[in-house]
């Protein structure tokens, strides 16, 4: 995001970014490559397409970012929306994790802060990289120094806002907003699988990843669900090269919206 990667090269990517392939073939969950990164983003339960690693797709990544001295970043922002009891909902669930991995957390999607902004990560004290002297540092105290001098965090309402959600009353407030988005989820879900649309996601995350009908775009998709039925989704190819031929469903709306769309797609042509 801040350029640092190489320029952007004519299919849209970029430079300095190894891309893995998040393809149907592997339900979108991608193995480690076989070459050195510094850095690895993984986004589980996955946005867009509502993927879950498993304990031991996680702790192929653990061993990778060990064996190659990189540093895992975890987005762990849907990790509430995980109803299958094996899926882990944390990285440092996976031993050797506290050595290599940093984890983001989000109050948007759980607590429905969207626009609040407020979250947090865990960087444990033990993360650490490399110098350009080959010397080992931890992490954390640039990560404190950044935090204490480039901003303060959020507000104190906010925060309290934020505790508030860890309250018991906070508690069954957000699991009975998460079982209501889930509800959802499962309504468009079995929506699209009943008119032969080919679904994946909505299990352990709000969003439903859907392959768009035979010989249609990601937008063209996006135009007829518009024109025909009034429905808006967001179409795949809007995250990455690799989302064409797909499109988004999300679960983040009423009972009444989510039965009525269900009700809608039934009707596309
Ligand atoms: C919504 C979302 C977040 C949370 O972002 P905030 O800035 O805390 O609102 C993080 N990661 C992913 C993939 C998301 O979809």
């Amino acid at each position: 995001m801040a350029g640092h990667s190489g320029a952007a090269k004519s299919d849209g990517s970029y430079q300095g970014i190894v891309y893995l392939p998040c393809t149907a073939e592997n339900r979108f969950v991608p193995e480690p490559p076989k070459e050195h990164v510094d850095l690895v983003y993984l986004c589980f339960p996955n946005n867009p397409t509502g993927a879950v690693a498993s304990r031991e797709q996680l702790s192929r990544w653990v061993d990778y970012a060990r064996e190659h001295e990189s540093l895992l970043l975890f987005d762990a922002a849907y990790e509430a929306y995980i109803s299958e009891r094996e899926i882990p909902h944390s990285i440092f669930e996976i031993p050797g994790a506290r050595e290599c991995a940093v984890e983001l957390r989000s109050f948007s999607k759980n607590g429905g802060f969207t626009g609040v902004r407020c979250g947090f990560t865990v960087m444990p004290k033990s993360v650490v990289g490399r110098a350009d002297s080959g010397k080992k540092l931890p992490l954390h105290p640039l990560w404190h120094r950044r935090w204490s001098t480039k901003a303060n965090s959020v507000s104190y309402p906010v925060q309290r806002g934020a505790e508030a959600l860890y309250s018991s009353e906070g508690r069954q407030q957000v699991r009975s907003l998460i079982d209501h988005y889930m509800g959802n989820a499962k309504i468009l879900r079995d929506a699209c699988a009943k008119i032969d649309m080919k679904v994946f996601g909505g299990i352990n995350a709000p969003y439903i990843w859907v392959k768009t009908p035979a010989g249609l775009t990601s937008w063209q998709t996006f135009d007829r669900m518009l024109r025909e039925l009034n429905v808006v989704i967001t179409p795949g190819s809007g995250f990455g090269a690799q989302g064409e031929g797909y499109f988004r469903i999300s679960a983040f709306n009423s009972r009444e919206n989510a039965e009525e769309v269900a009700h809608r797609l039934q009707s596309l042509s």
